[in-house]
């Protein structure tokens, strides 16, 4: 994502939202003092930005049923295998094949890696809008599933990305092992970012997501390739 579509995003968060001035130049890339912080958490690893000269953490919290606006404007969602069974259930359609044919559409896109290496990455999206095409793809929509009371309408089968963002995630693997990486995406979509001393405040959350994005990863058929990138959704 380009930092011109970033400060776009943020320009209109702040409408409604206060944003810290050190975050949003950080979003727009122009703080280069950072660190990663990792932080292990059961079986993933969380990699938590450091603000050198400030001496802050980079740290998140949900501010939902306050915000939705991950769902009202939102890019594109990528489905997993698993969430294509259980939507379509969840839709009452007899036939997985149907769901894809009718509220589905493919798109190929291009992603930059923890690395920022580019990966090209074919996805079965959830269609955002009934009438939506290709070309709607990146572009930010409301979602057609966002209630009047700004809840999910097909909750709980809401797809894994959904209940994902705003951490983005990979695998690596460690000696044979497949360890389960996550950072945050900054979109410019999110208020919920804050600065702090210490990732205390944050712990709970990170207990909390850690199963959350170790069974996404593992239902996604998403695999990292070692210095190559992202490949694919099966
Ligand atoms: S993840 Fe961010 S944008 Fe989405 S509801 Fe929570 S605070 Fe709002
Ligand atoms: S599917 Fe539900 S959670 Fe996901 S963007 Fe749409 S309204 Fe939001």
């Amino acid at each position: 994502m380009s930092h011109v579509e970033i400060e776009k995003s943020l320009n209109f968060l702040e409408k409604d939202w206060d944003i810290d001035p050190v975050l949003r130049d950080f979003m727009l890339g122009k703080i280069q003092e950072v660190t990663d912080y990792p932080v292990k958490v059961k079986d993933v690893i969380f990699h938590i930005p450091f603000l050198t000269k400030e001496k802050k953490y980079i740290l998140w919290k949900c501010y939902w049923p306050d915000c939705h606006n991950c769902c009202n404007r939102q890019g594109r969602l990528p489905l997993t295998s698993e969430d294509l069974i259980t939507i379509g259930k969840g839709m009452k359609y007899q036939k997985t094949s149907d769901f894809i044919k009718n509220e589905t559409i493919t798109t190929t896109w291009s992603e930059s890696g923890p690395s920022g290496q580019t990966a090209t990455m074919t996805t079965i999206n959830l269609k955002r809008k009934t009438d939506e095409t290709a070309a709607d793809d990146g572009t930010h929509v409301s979602c057609r599933f966002l209630d009047g009371e700004g809840a999910c309408s097909i909750h709980p089968t809401r797809p894994g990305v959904c209940y994902l963002y705003p951490f983005s995630t990979w695998l690596e693997n460690e000696k044979g092992k497949a360890r389960v990486h996550t950072t945050f995406q900054f979109t410019g979509d999110c208020p919920g970012f804050y600065l702090a001393d210490t990732i205390d405040q944050m712990k709970q959350v990170l207990k909390e997501y850690s199963p959350v994005i170790y069974d996404y990863n593992m239902k996604s058929n998403r695999t990292t390739r070692e210095n190559f990138g992202f490949v694919s959704f099966s």
